[in-house]
């Protein structure tokens, strides 16, 4: 289409407006009419408001997230129990991407704040796992970073910073992207504060990284040095928005199971009792954990606030340890089985075997990671020496499995 303005010509006017040609600057002829540089701008203005928030609605719809029960699902064919745990986790996750997804536009007096997340339990009972887990479902960036290595600005240590470095790498510097991320702080115990006592010399890796995670965890705009580690002045930065990442934080905090039965004013834990019995209460006070214990524990309140959700994870005994082995979509067992099936070799395995493989984890006090060790020194033999041999059968028998295991250097760890 060929345009001309129409200079001089009095009688035309802005076929939009109507304005005449002396009230405009300027007027562009069309077929049939003109518009005016006032028309120009506001259509200019329609499409910008038009396109973005297309494009934002689109970036929405990608982060559909499922309902609490389906993520629950999801959550079952990888991990092994820990309901309560996966239940408050699936809500947290889902009330965190109703939050982001809610249009910027609506104007409702309630905002909904971010569901950070606590987690509670020992080493090796499925934390990591289920925020990996979580992160896979939704397809968001996902970093797990050790809450140990950061100490507070100045000193030697990384700056909590680079936690989002971490991020960012993970999803190729994609920022949109790395700001609707999760990320997983393990060990978040280790930076409670060491004392009550004020004239303690400077907790720099434990109070003083706290007070550096407050801002974060609640939602700001953080300069992330591109290769993490310390910032420096002429390092170029990358600005990365955390208001709608989410946090999960873990932790084994040893010693908390005293501080709830303090407070529940029990006796539980005594002398008196077995160690067995030991066991299931303390298994059955983590249930009762809450904000106030984290604090007696030595996380700083402003930091509690910013972890509103708190859950624990039960320890694992001896019937989940085998399930573990088993049955998860990707369960060890399932791993070799496919790592001989590549080989044409059929793997068999007497359930007695099982039994063996979690009662060495449970003895050697070893956890779920502990099955990887065992079944390692259980099959190594065999995955060295079969392939090339043309053996398209493995059977694996108790005898077989006490002898590789009695071999194995694992033997040798001392019960505790
Ligand atoms: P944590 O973060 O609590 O220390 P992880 O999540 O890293 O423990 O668990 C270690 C390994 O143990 C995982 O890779 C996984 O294979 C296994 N595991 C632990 N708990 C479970 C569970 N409940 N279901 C399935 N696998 C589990």
């Amino acid at each position: 289409m060929k345009m001309k303005t129409s200079k001089g010509d009095t009688s035309i006017h802005c076929s939009f407006c109507g304005r005449s040609r002396d009230e405009v600057k300027i007027l562009i002829a069309g077929q049939d009419g003109h518009i005016c540089e006032n028309c120009i701008e506001h259509a200019h203005e329609i499409i910008e408001k038009e396109f973005h928030q297309k494009k934002a609605d689109g970036k929405a719809g990608t982060l559909k997230v499922q309902k609490p029960t389906a993520i629950k699902a999801f959550l079952d064919q990888y991990i092994i129990g820990q309901d309560e745990a996966k239940k408050i986790l699936c809500v947290a996750v889902y009330n965190h991407f109703k939050r982001i997804n809610l249009p910027s536009t609506t104007t409702n007096e309630v905002e909904i704040e971010k569901s950070n997340v606590i987690m509670i339990g020992e080493t090796g009972t499925g934390k990591t796992l289920l925020a990996k887990t979580i992160a896979k479902l939704l397809n968001v960036p996902f970093a797990i970073v050790d809450a140990t290595v950061f100490t507070e600005a100045g000193y030697v240590g990384e700056d909590v910073e680079s936690m989002l470095t971490r991020l960012l790498q993970n999803c190729d510097y994609d920022v949109e992207a790395a700001q609707r991320g999760i990320v997983y702080i393990d060990e978040i115990d280790k930076i409670a504060r060491k004392s009550d006592n004020a004239s303690i010399t400077r907790d720099v890796s434990g109070e003083g990284v706290q007070q550096g995670l407050l801002k974060m965890l609640e939602g700001t705009e953080v300069l992330v040095p591109p290769q993490g580690g310390r910032k420096h002045p002429d390092q170029k930065m990358i600005k990365v928005d955390t208001k709608n990442i989410l946090f999960i934080c873990g932790g084994a905090f040893d010693g908390i199971d005293k501080i709830i039965a303090r407070r529940i004013n029990t006796n539980a834990i005594g002398f008196s009792v077995n160690k067995d019995e030991q066991e299931l209460q303390r298994k059955n006070l983590l249930r009762f954990v809450n904000a106030q214990d984290i604090k007696t524990f030595g996380l700083i309140p402003e930091m509690l606030g910013r972890l509103p959700i708190v859950t624990h994870l039960e320890p694992l005994d001896a019937e989940t340890l085998r399930n573990i082995l088993t049955e998860p979509k990707n369960a060890l067992i399932k791993q070799y089985t496919q790592l001989f099936a590549i080989e044409n070799i059929k793997l068999s395995i007497d359930p007695a075997v099982y039994d063996f493989i979690t009662t060495k984890a449970m003895e050697y006090k070893l956890g779920a990671r502990g099955l990887r060790s065992i079944c390692e020194s259980l099959f190594t033999q065999a995955m060295f020496e079969l392939p090339g041999t043309g053996s398209t059968e493995f059977n694996v028998d108790l005898n077989y499995a006490k002898n590789m295991f009695d071999k194995s250097k694992l033997s040798t760890l001392k019960v505790a």
